[in-house]
């Protein structure tokens, strides 16, 4: 799942992204309205972080340039200003959310989780299930057979992608622009290397083997074998 964080502060703008980062996002930062405004229309977000006071345009205009643009992205506002005209200003122009600074982090990854997850599908499902492998996506958990496997962020992000595409083969470039934001010409060994992980977390020690390498082509995660 990719954000877009959009904070003038750099201290703030660096601590969001890295903690979001560490959580399994990826995660854009643009330090003025104008820069976040292009950056929103130009690649795909699941998410919008607005700060309200920014150089450039401020984040009610960054957030009614996103909406003019088409996009329904989600809106979090981050504000320093608790003040009510702010609030209802910043939801009648279509601001699904709010955090008011400071704000504890675990805080705002909580309103990320479920803003991104809802803007997916408005429906989305909180678990995801492919034979007897289980993801919790509300509580970040992963069990198979009913035994818990315990993930690293990278890896739940990895998991998450191959079960929400079951039976289709992700190229490593896929893998790593979703997982990573990385290129194609990155490093792939890296994705080999996670893939492999989280193979023997999830299939060591069982019979039935879900996550699969297709030669030449990438991975895929599927309950028959192809
Ligand atoms: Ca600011």
């Amino acid at each position: 799942m990719k954000i877009l964080i959009v904070e003038d502060e750099p201290k703030t703008g660096d601590y969001l992204r890295q903690g979001l980062a560490e959580a399994g996002f990826v995660v854009d930062l643009a330090r003025d309205g104008w820069d976040g405004l292009e950056l929103a229309k130009d690649s795909h977000h699941d998410l919008l972080i607005l700060d309200v006071m920014l150089p450039g345009l401020d984040g009610w205009q960054v957030l009614d340039g996103v909406r003019r643009a088409g996009l329904d992205t989600p809106v979090l506002f981050l504000t320093a200003r608790d003040q009510v005209e702010d609030r209802v200003k910043g939801l009648e122009l279509g601001a699904d959310d709010y955090l008011v600074k400071p704000f504890a982090f675990a805080e705002l990854l909580a309103r990320v989780r479920s803003l991104a997850r809802r803007g997916r599908t408005g429906l989305e499902p909180t678990r995801l299930q492919v034979a007897d492998l289980e993801l919790d996506l509300l509580r970040r958990r992963a069990s198979r057979a009913g035994q818990r496997v315990d993930l690293t962020a990278k890896e739940f992000a990895l998991l998450e992608l191959f079960m929400r595409r079951t039976g289709e083969v992700l190229p490593r470039s896929l893998i790593a622009s979703q997982v990573w934001d990385m290129n194609f010409d990155s490093d792939t060994n890296v994705i080999d290397v996670a893939v492999r992980r989280l193979r023997l977390k999830v299939d060591e020690g069982h019979d039935h083997k879900l996550i699969h390498t297709v030669r030449g082509m990438g991975y895929v995660l599927e309950a028959a074998q192809p």
